[in-house]
């Protein structure tokens, strides 16, 4: 077994995550089978890799989280889209706001996910 230290949204601390395949967390997705995914031990959330690699995503997230990142997506992505901004700079410019390098997969908490959607709301809605 692998293990290695990843924040849990669902525990809100760092969790010793465990190395899975697609098959333990997605059953049923033939698909997603060799796929790998880092699973928190105590709340069995998980998260995916890059392609090719056992680099997580980002911090693992509980459901709800993952919808109002969804819903975080649906605003964001027809910005940069739409060609008003490019992408690089529109996440550059939401680092800026929030003092840290922003990826959504790397969002913690609704509040943290609602302090991103207002920023494009003021500025690009
Ligand atoms: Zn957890």
């Amino acid at each position: 077994m692998f293990y290695t230290p990843i924040y849990c949204c669902g525990c809100k601390e760092d969790v010793n995550a465990e190395l899975v395949k697609g098959k333990e967390v997605y059953p049923h997705r033939k698909d997603l089978c060799d796929l790998y995914f880092w699973r928190c031990p105590v709340c069995k959330n998980f998260v995916g890799t890059h392609k090719g690699t056992i680099r997580p995503l980002g911090c693992i997230a509980t459901k709800e989280l993952k919808q109002h990142r969804m819903g975080l997506h649906d605003i964001l992505d027809p910005i940069w889209k739409s060609g008003k901004v490019k992408r690089a700079k529109l996440y550059k410019q939401i680092s800026e706001y929030l003092g840290y390098e922003y990826h959504t997969a790397n969002t913690k908490s609704k509040e943290e996910v609602d302090k991103v959607k207002e920023f494009l709301i003021k500025n690009y809605l």
